[in-house]
Protein backbone atom coordinates (compact mmCIF):
# COMPACT_ATOMS: atom_id res chain seq x y z
CA UNK A 1 0.00 0.00 0.00
CA UNK A 2 3.01 2.73 0.16
CA UNK A 3 2.77 3.48 -3.25
CA UNK A 4 -0.48 5.27 -2.26
CA UNK A 5 1.21 7.24 -0.07
CA UNK A 6 3.16 9.96 -1.31
CA UNK A 7 5.89 12.97 -0.14
CA UNK A 8 5.54 16.13 -1.47
CA UNK A 9 6.69 19.76 -1.27
CA UNK A 10 4.05 22.49 -0.86
CA UNK A 11 1.44 24.64 0.59
CA UNK A 12 -1.50 22.91 1.56
CA UNK A 13 -3.75 25.34 0.85
CA UNK A 14 -2.95 25.11 -2.92
CA UNK A 15 -3.91 21.49 -3.07
CA UNK A 16 -6.83 20.34 -4.85
CA UNK A 17 -7.67 17.24 -2.69
CA UNK A 18 -10.70 15.75 -1.07
CA UNK A 19 -9.47 16.93 2.44
CA UNK A 20 -6.71 18.59 3.79
CA UNK A 21 -5.79 17.86 7.52
CA UNK A 22 -5.28 21.31 9.34
CA UNK A 23 -2.54 21.24 12.51
CA UNK A 24 -4.99 23.09 15.11
CA UNK A 25 -5.07 24.25 18.44
CA UNK A 26 -8.06 22.46 20.71
CA UNK A 27 -9.71 26.02 20.83
CA UNK A 28 -10.07 25.29 16.91
CA UNK A 29 -10.49 29.09 16.43
CA UNK A 30 -7.65 29.68 14.45
CA UNK A 31 -3.43 30.51 15.56
CA UNK A 32 -0.45 30.58 13.21
CA UNK A 33 1.51 28.32 10.96
CA UNK A 34 -0.21 26.23 8.83
CA UNK A 35 -3.57 26.91 10.63
CA UNK A 36 -3.51 30.50 10.03
CA UNK A 37 -2.28 29.85 6.21
CA UNK A 38 -5.95 27.67 5.84
CA UNK A 39 -7.70 29.88 7.62
CA UNK A 40 -6.50 32.68 5.34
CA UNK A 41 -6.89 30.82 2.30
CA UNK A 42 -10.61 29.72 3.28
CA UNK A 43 -11.87 32.82 4.57
CA UNK A 44 -14.26 33.96 7.41
CA UNK A 45 -16.63 30.71 6.85
CA UNK A 46 -14.74 28.38 7.69
CA UNK A 47 -14.14 30.38 10.96
CA UNK A 48 -17.89 31.04 11.70
CA UNK A 49 -18.22 26.51 11.08
CA UNK A 50 -15.36 26.24 13.35
CA UNK A 51 -17.05 28.17 15.97
CA UNK A 52 -19.63 25.90 16.04
CA UNK A 53 -17.57 23.05 17.17
CA UNK A 54 -16.75 23.53 20.29
CA UNK A 55 -13.05 22.65 20.32
CA UNK A 56 -11.97 19.78 19.89
CA UNK A 57 -9.27 17.19 22.23
CA UNK A 58 -5.68 16.45 21.21
CA UNK A 59 -5.47 13.54 19.29
CA UNK A 60 -9.28 13.68 17.78
CA UNK A 61 -10.42 15.49 15.10
CA UNK A 62 -13.28 17.25 13.68
CA UNK A 63 -14.53 18.28 10.06
CA UNK A 64 -15.27 20.94 8.20
CA UNK A 65 -16.13 22.50 4.47
CA UNK A 66 -13.26 23.79 2.93
CA UNK A 67 -14.76 27.22 1.41
CA UNK A 68 -12.84 29.22 -0.47
CA UNK A 69 -10.02 26.61 -1.14
CA UNK A 70 -9.54 23.66 -3.78
CA UNK A 71 -10.03 21.26 -1.14
CA UNK A 72 -13.76 19.98 -0.33
CA UNK A 73 -12.99 19.26 3.34
CA UNK A 74 -10.86 20.12 5.90
CA UNK A 75 -9.94 17.80 9.01
CA UNK A 76 -8.78 19.69 11.86
CA UNK A 77 -6.89 17.83 14.31
CA UNK A 78 -5.23 19.50 17.44
CA UNK A 79 -1.59 17.56 18.06
CA UNK A 80 0.30 17.23 20.87
CA UNK A 81 2.65 19.71 22.67
CA UNK A 82 6.09 17.89 22.86
CA UNK A 83 7.20 17.97 26.60
CA UNK A 84 9.86 15.45 26.04
CA UNK A 85 7.88 12.21 25.26
CA UNK A 86 6.69 11.25 28.78
CA UNK A 87 2.69 12.53 28.73
CA UNK A 88 1.77 10.16 26.03
CA UNK A 89 3.05 12.47 23.07
CA UNK A 90 3.37 9.35 20.37
CA UNK A 91 0.63 8.02 21.24
CA UNK A 92 -1.31 11.45 20.71
CA UNK A 93 0.34 12.14 17.55
CA UNK A 94 -1.01 8.38 16.30
CA UNK A 95 -4.08 9.12 17.05
CA UNK A 96 -4.14 12.47 15.66
CA UNK A 97 -3.61 10.74 12.23
CA UNK A 98 -5.65 7.87 12.55
CA UNK A 99 -8.60 10.24 13.57
CA UNK A 100 -7.97 12.32 10.66
CA UNK A 101 -7.74 8.83 8.25
CA UNK A 102 -11.31 7.98 9.90
CA UNK A 103 -13.01 10.77 9.13
CA UNK A 104 -12.25 11.19 5.77
CA UNK A 105 -13.39 7.66 5.44
CA UNK A 106 -16.47 8.21 7.00
CA UNK A 107 -17.37 11.17 4.65
CA UNK A 108 -16.31 9.58 1.08
CA UNK A 109 -13.09 11.16 0.95
CA UNK A 110 -11.12 9.03 -1.78
CA UNK A 111 -7.82 11.76 -1.25
CA UNK A 112 -6.02 13.51 1.43
CA UNK A 113 -2.93 15.51 2.37
CA UNK A 114 -1.28 16.19 5.51
CA UNK A 115 0.68 18.67 6.61
CA UNK A 116 3.54 18.19 9.04
CA UNK A 117 1.68 18.01 12.41
CA UNK A 118 2.86 18.92 16.03
CA UNK A 119 6.51 19.66 14.42
CA UNK A 120 6.20 23.15 14.26
CA UNK A 121 5.57 25.41 16.75
CA UNK A 122 4.59 22.51 19.07
CA UNK A 123 8.64 21.13 18.45
CA UNK A 124 7.58 17.75 18.26
CA UNK A 125 11.34 15.79 16.81
CA UNK A 126 10.64 15.51 13.27
CA UNK A 127 12.12 11.94 13.15
CA UNK A 128 10.29 10.51 15.49
CA UNK A 129 7.14 12.56 14.63
CA UNK A 130 7.58 11.31 10.85
CA UNK A 131 7.89 7.46 11.46
CA UNK A 132 4.57 7.88 13.61
CA UNK A 133 2.99 9.92 10.41
CA UNK A 134 4.14 7.08 7.83
CA UNK A 135 3.36 4.20 10.00
CA UNK A 136 0.04 4.94 10.87
CA UNK A 137 -0.89 5.95 7.26
CA UNK A 138 0.71 3.03 5.55
CA UNK A 139 -1.32 0.75 8.19
CA UNK A 140 -4.76 2.58 7.91
CA UNK A 141 -4.36 1.98 4.03
CA UNK A 142 -3.49 -1.44 4.14
CA UNK A 143 -6.81 -1.97 5.46
CA UNK A 144 -9.28 0.46 3.59
CA UNK A 145 -9.03 0.37 -0.16
CA UNK A 146 -11.86 3.56 -0.16
CA UNK A 147 -8.77 5.76 0.65
CA UNK A 148 -6.90 5.78 -2.92
CA UNK A 149 -4.00 8.03 -1.77
CA UNK A 150 -2.69 10.36 1.23
CA UNK A 151 0.23 12.72 0.76
CA UNK A 152 2.26 14.54 3.59
CA UNK A 153 2.56 18.14 2.07
CA UNK A 154 6.08 19.51 2.98
CA UNK A 155 6.51 23.24 3.70
CA UNK A 156 10.43 23.01 3.42
CA UNK A 157 13.40 21.18 2.76
CA UNK A 158 14.25 19.60 6.03
CA UNK A 159 10.64 18.41 6.92
CA UNK A 160 10.54 16.47 2.74
CA UNK A 161 13.89 15.03 3.58
CA UNK A 162 12.57 13.03 6.87
CA UNK A 163 9.04 11.26 5.49
CA UNK A 164 11.28 10.55 2.69
CA UNK A 165 13.01 8.57 4.88
CA UNK A 166 10.68 7.43 7.13
CA UNK A 167 8.94 6.07 4.03
CA UNK A 168 11.63 4.50 2.27
CA UNK A 169 12.75 2.66 5.67
CA UNK A 170 8.96 1.57 5.75
CA UNK A 171 9.39 -0.19 2.87
CA UNK A 172 12.27 -1.95 3.56
CA UNK A 173 10.41 -3.25 6.32
CA UNK A 174 7.38 -3.72 4.38
P1 LIG B 1 2.06 22.62 15.09
O1 LIG B 1 1.48 23.65 16.04
O2 LIG B 1 1.19 21.37 14.99
O3 LIG B 1 3.50 22.33 15.37
P2 LIG B 1 2.71 24.38 12.80
O4 LIG B 1 1.74 25.04 11.88
O5 LIG B 1 3.54 25.26 13.69
O6 LIG B 1 1.87 23.29 13.64
O7 LIG B 1 3.72 23.49 11.95
C1 LIG B 1 3.39 22.25 11.38
C2 LIG B 1 4.09 22.10 10.04
O8 LIG B 1 3.33 22.79 9.04
C3 LIG B 1 5.51 22.69 9.97
O9 LIG B 1 6.35 21.76 9.26
C4 LIG B 1 5.30 23.96 9.14
O10 LIG B 1 6.47 24.33 8.43
C5 LIG B 1 4.21 23.49 8.20
N1 LIG B 1 3.47 24.51 7.44
C6 LIG B 1 3.29 25.83 7.69
N2 LIG B 1 2.54 26.40 6.72
C7 LIG B 1 2.23 25.40 5.83
C8 LIG B 1 1.51 25.33 4.60
N3 LIG B 1 0.91 26.40 4.08
N4 LIG B 1 1.42 24.13 3.96
C9 LIG B 1 2.01 23.03 4.47
N5 LIG B 1 2.70 23.02 5.62
C10 LIG B 1 2.81 24.19 6.29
Amino acid sequence: MSERIEIIAGDITRQNVDAIVNAANCSLLGGGGVDGAIHRAAGPELLAECRSLNGCETGKAKITRGYRLPAKFVIHTPGPVWHGGSRGEEALLASCYRSCLELASANGCRTIDFPSISTGVYHFPLEKASRIAVGVIAGYLAEHPEIERARMVCFDGRTEEHYKKALAELEVRL
